[in-house]
């Protein structure tokens, strides 16, 4: 099921690229041609135009942290709890926010705004999916 992350894997025909990619550890968006538009998930269509001229744009570097809530219901009986489930944005591409496990971290440190890796995890079917590293305060960026 979707409970470690909210991030179903619906894989269409619209969304298949999306998860080829994330096996491969690259985190892809939809971005439309028509507006400009970027949006996560996949749907095939641009939430702002409603355009189907949409293509895959690949997101690199880091992150912050828009949202976070911290998981204390053990949904799967190998499942270590509690944990942070962020809700991710990233410079460059607004509009996009992906959600997914924090790794890296105590859920008690996290925090809103705080900086994130994009990395993957194994998820349900078989999939990879999304999930961010925290990132040591002062390292770079
Ligand atoms: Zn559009």
């Amino acid at each position: 099921m979707d409970a470690t992350t909210g991030i179903p894997p619906a894989v269409t025909e619209e969304t298949e690229p999306f998860w080829t990619a994330a096996g491969e550890g690259r985190l892809l968006v939809e971005h439309c041609t028509s507006c400009g538009a970027e949006s996560f998930p996949p749907r095939g269509i641009c939430r702002s135009c409603r355009a189907r001229t949409t293509e895959p744009a690949e997101i690199t570097g880091r992150g912050r942290v828009y949202s976070l809530t911290v998981n204390h219901q053990r949904w799967l009986p190998d499942l270590e709890v509690p944990y942070a489930v962020v809700l991710v944005e990233f410079p460059g591409h607004p509009g996009v926010r992906v959600p997914g496990r924090l790794r890296g971290c105590a859920p008690e440190e996290a925090a809103i705004g705080m900086a994130v890796g994009i990395g993957f995890e194994p998820g349900p079917g078989g999939f990879a999916i999304p999930s961010f590293v925290a990132v040591p305060e002062g390292d770079g960026s």
